[in-house]
């Protein structure tokens, strides 16, 4: 399964599932909002370095559909220079906010910035607020080889249920 925490880093949350994944021997891929990404380099030259996949998440989440492709353009590439400059890597993959795709955007991710479209299969709906306990139970009852687990990292609830879920994702057999 594919564990995925957009909008971080965020300071105390981020971190804190680092070293729940680190403590089980597990990674995550960390789609990151440009406009945090900024402020917490260093969280997320931490992600990288432990082994965790950095992705784009725009720089100020917007709904790519329905931009300019100027405004499209400046979105990814400051994003990315961001992770590359805290990284040492340029990323491979994006996620647009909201899950926002069309044809159009996804060929320009691709054929100018070499990023892949990653969306999701089981959405937590963690932002909603409904407790640690039911985030844990919808990303399990979603669980099968070739999941991929939205979650947020800017949520102290999110940073609870991934204490949990990672382990018991592990017992279940999933890597
Ligand atoms: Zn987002």
């Amino acid at each position: 399964v594919f564990l995925t925490f957009d909008d971080g880093p965020t300071p105390g949350i981020t971190e804190w599932i680092l070293s729940t994944l680190k403590r089980y021997d597990a990674k995550a891929t960390f789609f990151v909002a440009g406009s945090n990404a900024a402020r917490y380099p260093s969280i997320m030259a931490r992600a990288a370095a432990e082994g965790h996949e950095i992705g784009n998440h725009t720089y100020s989440h917007i709904q790519m559909t329905a931009a300019t492709q100027e405004k499209i353009d400046s979105e990814i590439s400051r994003t990315n220079a961001l992770i590359e400059a805290a990284t040492g890597s340029k990323p491979k993959v994006m996620r647009p906010p909201y899950g926002a795709i069309n044809a159009k955007l996804v060929s320009r991710m691709f054929n100018t910035y070499g990023l892949k479209s990653i969306l999701w299969n089981v959405d937590t709906n963690d932002w909603r607020r409904p407790g640690s306990a039911v985030v844990v139970q919808r990303a399990l009852d979603g669980a099968k080889p070739g999941a991929i687990i939205l979650m947020h990292d800017i949520h102290s609830p999110t940073r609870d249920a991934a204490l949990e879920l990672i382990p018991r994702l592990k017992k279940a057999g999933y890597q």
